[in-house]
């Protein structure tokens, strides 16, 4: 495993607009969660969160849109905050993450600079049924193809703890594998009442053994991510997801959810003899 851990940093430049009924998301219009909505996020202030998170060592900065997919009107504000970071902050690598997507539109997306596509599976074709009606697990499928069909680096994971067998996971692990992403996002459940979904059932023990098993069978990609819920899933026990598996994590804040401090992770991160990674 490499000694230099891959950050980065998540921008919801759109936030709790979304109309389809996936029962993990808080930013569906469908359950009221208390989280903060807006169309679009000033371009200052992303170009600002930009700025920050490569100060605190991030290379990666992932522009993310709460719709089902890219809509004209979300294609164009999306290129518009693409051009106007990279103009500002060079050196930072951008991703995009703005639900299903044709070729086309990646294609344009790639014009403007965004440089990898994140698109989850979130779980097992099997149980996509139980936590979303509203649109198809193939769809997400087809959409990774297609970030590879775009040349677009592919970054896709999924949530671990909403009620999955662990036949699930292995499937959906399996899955992502025949992607051939770059880069591995695992998500663990993060419970919020509003949601219909039953508490995270997973002990900590569980969710570094899955983290291990992601790293076994996606064995070419290159990044394991522990992204959303890592706090509340791995506590003071944080340090032990590099053990098992992962080289890479999101600091800063979530979507909707509020991250440790970023100066407290890269501490975690010196104190363990671990660097932050320089280039992909
Ligand atoms: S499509 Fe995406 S943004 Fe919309 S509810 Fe599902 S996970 Fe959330």
């Amino acid at each position: 495993m490499s000694k230099n851990i891959f950050l980065c940093a998540i921008s919801n430049i759109n936030s709790g607009t979304c109309n389809e009924d996936c029962k993990f998301c808080s930013q569906s219009v469908k359950y009221k969660a208390d989280i903060e909505r807006y169309i679009q996020k000033p371009v200052d202030d992303i170009v600002e969160e930009a700025k920050a998170a490569r100060a605190s060592g991030a290379l990666g900065f992932c522009l993310v849109t709460a719709n089902k997919g890219i809509d004209d009107k979300v294609l164009k504000f999306v290129c518009e905050v693409a051009r106007a970071v990279s103009a500002e902050v060079p050196n930072l690598r951008l991703i995009a993450c703005n639900g299903t997507a044709s070729v086309e539109q990646l294609l344009v997306l790639k014009e403007a600079g965004v440089k990898a596509y994140n698109h989850n599976l979130e779980t097992a074709e099997a149980f996509y049924p139980e936590v979303c009606t509203t649109h198809p697990w193939q769809e997400r499928y087809e959409t990774c193809e297609n970030v590879n069909k775009a040349g677009l680096t592919l970054i896709t994971g999924g949530i671990f703890g909403m009620g999955e067998t662990q036949e699930d996971r292995i499937s959906m692990l399996k899955a992502l594998k025949s992607l051939n992403p770059t880069s591995v996002p695992l998500n663990f459940y993060h419970h919020n009442a509003a949601l219909p979904l039953n508490p995270n059932p997973l002990t900590t023990d569980e969710a570094l053994a899955l983290i291990t098993l992601a790293r076994e069978i996606i064995s070419d990609a290159d990044r394991i991510m522990v992204a959303g819920g890592r706090e509340l899933m791995f506590g003071a026990r944080q340090n032990e997801i590099f053990e098992a598996g992962a080289n890479s994590i999101v600091i800063g804040n979530y979507l909707t959810t509020k991250g440790r401090d970023k100066s407290s992770d890269l501490e975690m991160l010196k104190s363990l003899g671990f660097g932050v990674a320089k280039t992909v």
